[in-house]
């Protein structure tokens, strides 16, 4: 039996676009409502059997939802929030965003503490964006981090564990504020150090073909990030920018660091210091396989 009778997303890219996928094929709703920026979002979502529908004027097609995901850019959340308080309060409402101290303090600030939102991260994704990137069983296996704030109803968060045990992730329960500072470190800070390794082709002065010839699956590996979304980035960039300038200056501590033992000759020292953090890199695999 479907969970829900109707569940509206609102962005229709990677992640709304792939949650629409899932949520059709899986049969949680009996039906899928698309809404997006472009019409022509819309209409290839319909063609391509993401949605059952969908509709341009947001604030009429609330009317019919029981379900709201609303997988926009961060920016413009807030200007969902006013119109779902302005059309349906007590709807049920969760975000994906990318970074939650804002987002839920928004929701608290707009949708008011007696409000059935409650924020969301899936920790699924890619470097890739749009309705083109849309990928089957994206959050399967996938950690789903879920930010209540202090007024988060238990029903509610029970309610969103189930959505995201159905869809086969893997729900965890986190503050705003831890969830910004870890992931501060574990996605926002390698994605800036990616740009700025990038940057460094450009700044050497070096010609590119050579340059080309000497990269290797090191070096594409490494920054494969770097061809996310530069919207996308910058949104994030500038809405966690308190825990990344932590997490910056932690990284420009390291790397003098390891200049120093470069500069004083440290063999040893340097030799132990990056068994440990093989080690440390291979024990995340490990965590990885345990899913
Ligand atoms: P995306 O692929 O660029 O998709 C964003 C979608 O939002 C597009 O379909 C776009 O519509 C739509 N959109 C843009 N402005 C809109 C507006 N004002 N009203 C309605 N729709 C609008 O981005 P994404 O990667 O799916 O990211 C969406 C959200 O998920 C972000 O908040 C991000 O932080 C979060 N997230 C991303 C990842 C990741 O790996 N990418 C992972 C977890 C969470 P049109 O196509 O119609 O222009």
């Amino acid at each position: 039996m479907s969970k829900f009778k109707n569940v509206g997303i609102v962005g229709l890219g990677l992640i709304g676009g792939s949650l629409a996928l899932e949520i059709k094929k899986r049969g949680i709703a009996v039906c899928v409502t698309g809404f997006s920026k472009r019409l022509s979002t819309l209409k290839k979502a319909k063609e391509q059997g993401l949605i059952d529908e969908y509709l341009v004027n947001f604030e009429d097609g609330l009317k019919d939802l029981d379900f709201l995901v609303i997988a926009t850019p961060i920016n413009v959340i807030k200007n969902y929030f006013v119109q779902i308080k302005r059309c349906k309060p007590a709807l049920f409402v969760i975000d994906v965003a990318s970074v939650k101290e804002r987002v839920v303090k928004d929701a608290d600030a707009i949708l008011g503490w007696n409000s059935n939102f409650v924020s969301c991260h899936p920790i699924a994704g890619s470097e890739k964006s749009g309705i083109d990137a849309v990928k089957e069983r994206l959050f399967e296996n996938k950690f789903v981090i879920v930010t209540p704030s202090e007024h988060t109803r238990e029903e509610n968060l029970l309610k969103v564990k189930e959505f995201w045990r159905l869809l086969g992730s893997i729900p965890v329960i986190m503050s705003p504020s831890e969830h910004d500072r870890l992931l501060a470190l574990t996605s926002h800070l390698p994605h800036l150090v990616v740009y700025s390794l990038i940057s460094l082709v450009e700044e050497s002065g070096e010609k590119r073909e050579r340059l080309s010839n000497c990269i290797g699956t090191g070096f594409l590996d490494t920054t494969r990030i770097g061809k996310s979304s530069p919207e996308l980035w910058t949104e994030i960039f500038m809405a966690n920018k308190k825990n990344l300038f932590f997490w910056i200056s932690k990284f420009e501590q390291n790397l003098s660091e390891i200049k120093e033992m470069l500069g004083k000759n440290s063999c040893e020292k340097l030799t132990e210091k990056l068994k440990i953090l093989k080690q440390i890199r291979e024990e995340l695999d490990e965590k990885g396989r345990d899913i």
